[in-house]
């Protein structure tokens, strides 16, 4: 079946340039627009203030949305749901919803199908680049959890661009996406509730912080030294460890935000008390902070987390250097809730059921 265009996709000034075309007032479009996102109705039907042909027009010329769920798990402690999504060209996608303690909603969502970066850690690198996802893909995620809690008397308070992929390599599409999650006639989430999460891309770390938006920059950091980042991290190769403090300062400079590094701690291979000290140095004087992982274990890594002894190890000589530092606890680990995991988790069973001539729906 031929998928029509998502109608996510579009922005309101292209909205209203379709109604234009159709002979339709601009206040049409913004009709529309409020039934989108402020109602988050999943028919042309529900729009009951707009004429009947008007509505039929929109079915035949757009659908709301393009994502399919195809399996969502919830964590055994129930604050984590984690959606595997269907792409209209059959790719997979995950997204994540995580409730914390003080009623936050927090979306992770996917930017990229794959990833072309390589970590040898992550599920989604080791899976490999696909494609971009369109800025009414990356939006969509969000919008149905926001759906979702919103009948439940909820809402969803906060964004991070944290799930597969990269989301400065896909530039163009995550800044739509950050501008329809934040407008207040979008899903209306403050930019300073939203956080992007990079590799290190160096140009466009540049080019996100000249935007000067209030949206957190994460830089996912995991070594101190070029020769370690490298070995986990191919791309800093190409922007190594001072190119991409330079971006960082300079991303401080422009918005005044605080930076936060991301740190997966992996067993003895970066979770030594020197390497403490090296990333201590590496910080010095820079606006941060700095978030312990323990790793999560990946099909094609051998690399295993970190004990808790070290990881508190690790804390404390960061603290000496006067850098602060949040043990994260890696969320729904018993649902693969890692980067790209249950993903990889399907396309298994799918080749084991394929290669035992199971069938599945
Ligand atoms: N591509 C972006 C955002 C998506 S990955 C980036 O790399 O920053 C989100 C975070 O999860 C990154 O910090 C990434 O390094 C981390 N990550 C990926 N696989 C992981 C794993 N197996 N265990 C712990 N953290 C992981
Ligand atoms: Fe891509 Fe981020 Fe995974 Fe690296 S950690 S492969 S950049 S999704």
């Amino acid at each position: 079946m031929v998928s029509l265009q998502s109608i996510y996709d579009l922005t309101l000034a292209e909205l209203t340039a379709v109604f234009k075309t159709w002979d339709q007032p601009a206040y049409r479009a913004r009709q529309v627009w409020d039934w989108l996102y402020h109602h988050k109705v999943t028919g042309f039907d529900a729009m009951t203030n707009l004429p009947q042909p008007l509505r039929e027009r929109l079915q035949t010329g757009f659908q709301i949305g393009s994502l399919e769920p195809v399996t969502e798990l919830r964590s055994s402690d129930r604050h984590t749901v984690k959606r595997l999504l269907r792409l209209p060209d059959g790719q997979l996608i995950e997204s994540v919803l995580m409730e914390y303690n003080d009623n936050r909603q927090t979306a992770c969502i996917s930017t990229q199908a794959g990833c072309a970066m390589g970590c040898v850690f992550c599920a989604t690198g080791q899976m490999g680049f696909v494609r971009h996802l369109t800025a009414g893909e990356i939006v969509e995620q969000a919008l149905l959890f926001a759906r979702q809690l919103e009948a439940e008397g909820s809402r969803l308070s906060n964004v991070v661009l944290m799930g597969m992929g990269e989301p400065l390599h896909n530039y163009d599409a995550t800044l739509a996406a950050i501008a329809r999650l934040n407008d207040p006639d979008g899903l209306n989430i403050g930019q300073r509730h939203i956080t992007l999460s990079t590799v290190g891309m160096v140009p466009e770390i540049r080019r996100f912080a000249d935007e000067k938006l209030q949206v957190g920059l994460a830089i996912s950091l995991h070594a101190a030294t070029n020769e370690e980042r490298t070995r986990l991290l191919p791309v800093n190769r190409r922007w190594p460890l001072a190119e991409l403090k330079d971006a960082v300062r300079y991303y401080i400079t422009q918005t005044g935000r605080r930076v936060t590094f991301e740190w997966a701690l992996i067993a003895r291979q970066n979770d030594t008390v020197e390497q403490a000290n090296a990333l201590g140095n590496l910080l010095h004087g820079l606006k941060c902070h700095v978030n312990l992982i323990p790793l999560n274990p990946t099909e094609d890594y051998a690399g295993r987390p970190s004990n808790p002894v070290h990881v508190k190890a690790f804390q404390a000589a960061l603290e000496s250097h006067g850098i602060s530092s949040t043990i994260r606890v890696r969320r729904g680990i018993d649902i693969q809730a890692g980067c790209g995991q249950l993903k990889s988790e399907r396309l298994r069973q799918e080749q084991t059921n394929h290669n035992t001539g199971d069938g599945e729906s």
